[in-house]
């Protein structure tokens, strides 16, 4: 029985194929964010691609790329008299080196989950008499509504409201891919393909639409014009990911780079004004610090002077501590896309969804838990 296809899929998967087989070599392109690791998988598109064409998972799943070191202060945070953690769901599982925000919970800590910055807002106003910590994790689709928060908090004078800054932003880690890769010392030392080479090997990448509803498309022009890496933001339908993937395979083959949209209804050039400027008035770009990738400078946000007040961190005095991943982990070339998930010795044995070594394992959005979940993970090792 022959698939039922619509054409215009039909036609661009026949190009995606003929412009590879053209390239005549393998051709590695980075879905920079889960959501479209995921998408990949779901759909079978994945299933349906060039032989010659590799997807690799980039750093853009926010539960992945969270610190050791900010999960313990989580958890320093969840220990403290009189404070109740919010946060996201996934957040709960992640391992840090202090264990995780589910075993705190299950020991008796004020741990609730929420499904939006606005939530904590409102367990602060129904506890007056403790503090909500929220857990603000996520790249520029979450930080605007952390911004808001932060601003409603201050116009009501709620003071038993603060947050723990965990935002990251997504050019600056994958300039950070292509250029030299993590700044901690010790890191760098161990790990030194990381960066550089780990880019070089890239062809080109499929930006996420998310993000770059608030960011625009153009924030992508330094990996076109500093890197020379082909970038096509993209929706996360499957004729989204397909024409994103076509729009790529023509650059590479090309040999250019130029900076391109096929979701043009939604992403703008420049972005949401409106998001864009909350997030400047609340915050400020800072070096922080990516799960085994060590700090990034300018690759997060913290708050600004004025609402410094609502930082976690300074208002209960907890000191950021060091990450120590499981030795035997690779979380940190599976972000980078350097190794595949069944590449670790940890894949499907002691790390799985339900026992987690490592981030990439704990979200829905995680490369490891996609692999895992949909199977695929020892055939297209193999590839
Ligand atoms: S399988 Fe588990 S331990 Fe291995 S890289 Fe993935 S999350 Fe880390």
């Amino acid at each position: 029985m022959t698939a039922c296809v619509p054409p215009s899929f039909a036609a661009m998967r026949s190009e995606l194929e003929a412009r590879c087989a053209r390239i005549g070599r393998r051709v590695q392109v980075m879905e920079v964010c889960g959501t479209h690791t995921v998408s990949f998988f779901r759909s079978g598109l994945r299933s349906m691609l060039p032989a010659n064409l590799r997807l690799v998972s980039g750093p853009g799943c926010p539960v992945c790329v969270t610190a050791q070191r900010h999960i313990d202060a989580a958890i320093r945070l969840a220990m403290e008299e009189r404070v109740i953690i919010a946060t996201y769901g996934d957040m709960l599982r992640v391992p840090g080196r202090m264990g995780s925000l589910e075993r705190r919970r299950a020991a008796g800590a004020r741990i609730f989950v929420i499904n939006s910055a606005r939530r904590a807002l409102e367990l602060a106003r129904e506890h007056a008499n403790e503090t909500v910590v929220f857990l603000a994790v996520g790249f520029e689709t979450t930080a605007p509504a952390t911004a808001a928060t932060i601003l409603e908090a201050e116009r009501e004078g709620i003071e038993n409201f603060a947050v723990l800054m965990c935002h990251k932003l997504v050019v600056p880690a994958m300039c950070a891919l292509l250029d030299d890769g993590p700044k901690d010392a010790a890191r760098a030392d161990s790990d030194h393909t990381a960066g550089s080479a780990a880019g070089a090997a890239l062809d080109g990448f499929l930006c996420p639409g998310h993000v770059s509803v608030i960011i625009g498309s153009q924030a992508y022009r330094p990996i076109v014009e500093v890197h020379g890496k082909p970038c096509v933001v993209a929706g996360f339908e499957p004729m989204q990911m397909l024409a994103g993937l076509v729009h790529l395979a023509r650059q590479i083959e090309e040999g250019a780079a130029r900076l391109e949209n096929v979701y043009e209804g939604v992403v703008s050039p420049d972005g949401n004004a409106v998001a864009l400027e909350l997030m400047r008035r609340v915050f400020v770009e800072a070096d922080v610090a990516w799960r085994a990738l060590g700090v990034i400078p300018q690759s997060g946000l913290e708050l600004s002077p004025r609402y410094r007040r609502f930082d976690a961190m300074r208002r209960f005095g907890i000191v950021e501590g060091d990450d120590e991943d499981d030795p035997a982990c690779r979380c940190g070339e599976v972000i980078q896309g350097k190794v595949e998930p069944a590449q670790c010795p940890l894949f499907a044995g002691r790390c799985t969804p339900l026992t987690p070594i490592g981030p990439c394992m704990v979200s829905s959005e995680g490369t490891c838990a996609a692999w895992y979940r949909y199977g695929r993970a020892m055939k297209e090792a193999a590839r």
